[in-house]
């Protein structure tokens, strides 16, 4: 039976690789993937991981219809033996939906990569939609790490290096280094809930009303 398959997780966790993965060991088999992201970090229609691999895919746009565009590419003599979305998180829930009919008027496998939750630790619509219709969730195991050393379950976002919780649920990290550059860092939830990063915890480490205090 073709599935829905839901690969989650934080930054940082693997999901991309894992993705090159499927990618790679399906076209071993001869098999031809259709593949799909949004926004990744090596630019438009790209699928990359921070491995240093990369792979061409169909950049999603606003309100395209993922269905259709598959149907298009079958009736006109093209290949698509199964599916890969990654950064599904990006997609809109209706673009969840039609992956989900992917799977059953097409007869196709759907790999769908995505972060579960936001910078606010809320779900992303995309990946609420994908919860619910997913035939199944793959909660990937986090190498990523806290800074103190605990797994990282959660996603902060820092302006000029302060953590915010507020703002566009998407915006994509720059790479200008000015003092409101936007980052992105893996937390533990403790963490999280205190807005400790790495760089205030590092801060706090320095500051002297956490020395020790003589009385003498
Ligand atoms: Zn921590």
């Amino acid at each position: 039976m073709p599935e829905l398959v839901f690969f989650s997780g934080t930054m940082d966790c693997g999901k991309s690789t894992l993705a090159l993965q499927i990618e790679h060991n399906r076209s071993a088999r001869g098999l031809q993937g259709m593949i799909f992201s949004r926004d990744d970090r090596a630019g438009e229609g790209k699928l990359s991981s921070r491995l240093g691999l990369v792979t061409d895919a169909v950049e999603v746009e606003d309100g395209q219809d993922l269905y259709a565009y598959i149907v298009d590419h079958l009736s006109q003599g093209g290949r698509a033996d199964y599916v890969i979305a990654d950064e599904a998180q990006f997609l809109a829930p209706e673009q969840i939906d039609q992956l989900a009919r992917v799977v059953d008027d097409l007869g196709l496998d759907v790999y769908a990569f995505g972060i579960t939750t936001d910078f606010r630790s809320k779900l992303f619509p995309g990946s609420q939609r994908l919860v619910e219709l997913a035939d199944r969730v793959e909660v990937l195991q986090v190498e990523a790490l806290c800074w103190c050393g605990a797994r990282a379950t959660h996603n902060a976002r820092t302006i000029g290096g302060v953590m915010v919780v507020e703002g566009a649920q998407v915006v994509v990290g720059d790479v200008t280094h000015s003092a409101d550059e936007v980052g992105y860092e893996v937390l533990c939830r403790r963490h999280h809930r205190r807005r400790m990063t790495s760089a205030a915890a590092h801060a706090a480490a320095l500051s002297p009303d956490v020395l020790p205090v003589s009385s003498s």
